[in-house]
């Protein structure tokens, strides 16, 4: 734990102001979108429920209020985060702004638990961290008791609040256990914050921490920095290759896998091609875990290649890519992990392959959960909205926000708004495809997969066809002028809207539905994308290239010769500050910041004033410093 000193938070002078507090301890210049709203709200003893999108700057929503309500003499605010791993860079990021901030959780000894225990017993602290399963023991409730009595007991902030939702992807069940905060400690105000919510899991928020007095702040959900790209999957691998190589070489980036061993092979495939990638799965040791999660953290470029366990909290700025090598289950998982990207605002990827595999795997996963019929229904119902995402040939960002519930206009950041795709009409495809399974059934008695029925359709006498002699039924070869690509687009897309089912149980077989009939009857058209194998190929515009091979990051991309020299040695000097203090790079400064400063070229330390990111605690503590490694140039 830190050795700081605790601060005069509440000396005199030390305004309690918010917008004081911002500039003060921050060194930032306004508030960033509904910001001010909260924060005041939060101040004045308001509940809150707060949904910004990751990136959006949840954590000054709760850090702003603790500090001005310590400042007004009301003691500790309590965050809830389920995320240990990253408690200690969290509160190492306060302490580098002059907070007093600690963490309890199970990486504590016994000395150092008392010790903050002690800290908050007296209420010096000011931001307490603490994992849900402490909070709900007797111990620590006991503690708030006796803050509580004594008027010490300031705020509670539920982070990643989606987790007591079933219906979110991150459900952990001690989350339910936080109503004990309302129910013992009713005059303590609260704010939940989440980056995930549909109106289902939302409504289940407020159910779940009674949070139905909370005033609701709903912010925008798009991140116009990033851009969105689902591409179909052929070799998935070296598609992901391809594009990390083009477009994100030397980048940071996180890559998606469904399965621990699809994490491992794909780590090993990036590390021979000489990219600085390693795994990261709930099956790993947690050391390993841990080391990993660090080095992402704290060197730069690496690509980390997960299963969803990665990810939660992870406020690393300048993550260029967020890859998906498998689909997710739903749009809110989607949205979240690649949210991942871009935190600090510049040019960031989003990019996903995506098959008929993926379409029926995530089926069966369903299919063959031990949960009960109402909730699958409803994550089929969600897979579909994704599904018809990754089909869609219009602006995914207008079908990403709408999803949200938020009306919007085509971006032009997006694959679809770049490169309108092809579409072309498939619903004489779909037809035979379907009457094709219908006569199948009828003449056999049972149903097929996918390979079977494309092979009939296109006129192919292959030893299974023959076995079954399903060469005799009406549709054979009547599909021959189609490719199998363009019948697997079809059939995804049937699978997509409902018009087509795959039965798990039964080898993933084909089975029609109630929505078959619309399209047998041609009531229903099928539009399809068309399939291609790059963008290029269908010769759209290039996409964008890197500035230079080993660019300097975006934010340092503006400066001089002299200026760029100023931020590679600021750079070098941050990096060992940050390894002396055993925090990530940008706790210390943001490239950013770094890239402000070296722009103006500061030659006192009334230079470095006003520029974004120094607080007055770092301006004190490092300011003679930056302006040493300045004046070398
Ligand atoms: P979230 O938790 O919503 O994902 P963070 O709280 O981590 O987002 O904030 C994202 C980034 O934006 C952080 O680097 C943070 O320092 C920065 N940030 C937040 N609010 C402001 C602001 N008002 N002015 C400048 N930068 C801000
Ligand atoms: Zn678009």
């Amino acid at each position: 734990m830190s050795s700081l000193a605790p601060l005069p938070l509440d000396a005199p002078g030390s305004s309690s102001a918010p917008a004081d507090i911002l500039h003060e301890v921050f060194g930032y210049s306004q508030f960033r979108g509904p910001q001010q709203d909260i924060v005041e709200h939060v101040v004045g003893g308001g509940d809150a429920l707060v949904l910004m999108p990751t990136g959006g700057g949840k954590s000054l929503c709760y850090q702003i209020p603790a500090i001005a309500r310590q400042r007004a003499g009301r003691g500790v605010s309590v965050v809830v985060s389920p995320l240990i791993a990253l408690m200690h860079d969290q509160v190492g990021a306060l302490h580098e702004a002059g907070v007093n901030a600690a963490f309890l959780n199970s990486t504590l000894d016994w000395e150092q638990t008392q010790d903050v225990e002690r800290r908050m017993l007296r209420g010096e602290i000011t931001l307490l961290y603490a994992a849900p399963e402490r909070v709900n023991t007797p111990r620590f409730l006991s503690q708030l008791d006796s803050l509580k009595e004594r008027g010490k007991l300031s705020l509670f902030a539920i982070d990643e609040a989606h987790c007591v939702s079933q219906w979110g992807h991150d459900f952990r069940p001690e989350y339910r256990a936080l109503t004990v905060l309302h129910e013992r400690y009713p005059g303590v105000p609260r704010i939940a914050l989440t980056a995930t919510a549909d109106a289902l899991t939302r409504a289940d928020i407020v159910e779940r921490l009674q949070l139905e007095e909370a005033r609701q702040f709903v912010s925008s959900f798009d991140r116009p920095n990033i851009r969105y790209t689902i591409v179909e999957k052929k070799d998935a691998t070296t598609q992901l290759l391809r594009f990390i190589e083009r477009e994100h070489e030397g980048d940071a980036g996180v890559v998606y896998c469904q399965s621990r061993k699809r994490v491992e092979d794909v780590a090993v495939m990036l590390q021979g091609a000489g990219i600085n990638a390693l795994p990261y799965h709930a099956g790993l040791d947690a050391a390993v875990r841990q080391k990993h999660q660090d080095r992402f953290l704290r060197e730069e470029g690496v690509v980390m290649v997960a299963t969803i366990a990665f990810g939660m909290g992870i406020d690393k700025p300048d993550v260029r890519f967020v890859g998906h090598l498998d689909m997710p289950k739903n749009i809110e998982g989607y949205y979240q992990e690649t949210g991942r990207a871009g935190r600090d605002g510049a040019p960031a990827d989003a990019w996903m392959a995506y098959g008929l595999q993926d379409v029926v795997n995530q089926r069966r996963m369903i299919d063959e959960s031990p949960a009960g019929e109402e909730f699958k229904q409803v994550m089929r119902g969600k897979l579909d909205a994704l599904l018809s995402l990754a089909e869609a040939s219009d602006c995914r960002r207008v079908r990403l926000l709408g999803y949200f519930g938020e009306k919007s206009t085509p971006c032009g950041n997006c694959d679809n708004c770049l490169n309108p795709p092809q579409v072309w009409d498939g619903t004489d495809a779909a037809r035979k495809l379907l009457s094709t399974i219908y006569r199948v059934q009828q003449l056999s008695g049972i149903s097929f997969g996918a390979g079977h029925i494309m092979d009939i359709l296109r006129g192919k006498e292959t030893e299974k066809v023959k076995q079954f002699g399903h060469e005799r039924i009406s549709t054979f070869g009547i599909g021959a002028e189609f490719s199998e690509v363009q019948l697997r687009g079809v059939l995804r897309q049937l699978i997509a809207t409902g018009a087509l089912a795959v039965d798990a149980e039964a080898f993933n077989t084909l089975k029609l539905t109630e929505g078959s009939r619309a399209v047998l009857k041609g009531e229903a058209n099928v539009t399809l994308r068309e399939s291609v194998s790059s963008p290029a190929a269908r010769g759209g515009k290039p996409r964008r290239e890197k500035a230079a091979r080993g660019a300097p990051s975006p934010a340092a991309a503006a400066l001089d010769a002299d200026g760029q020299k100023r931020f590679e040695a600021l750079k070098a000097w941050r990096a060992e500050v940050a390894r002396e203090h055993n925090l990530p790079a940008y706790v210390i400064f943001h490239d950013a910041t770094l890239a402000a400063i070296s722009e103006r070229a500061p030659a006192t330390l009334e230079d470095l004033q006003g520029i974004s990111g120094i607080g007055t605690k770092k301006l004190e503590a490092y300011g003679t410093e930056v302006l040493r490694v300045c004046s070398a140039f």
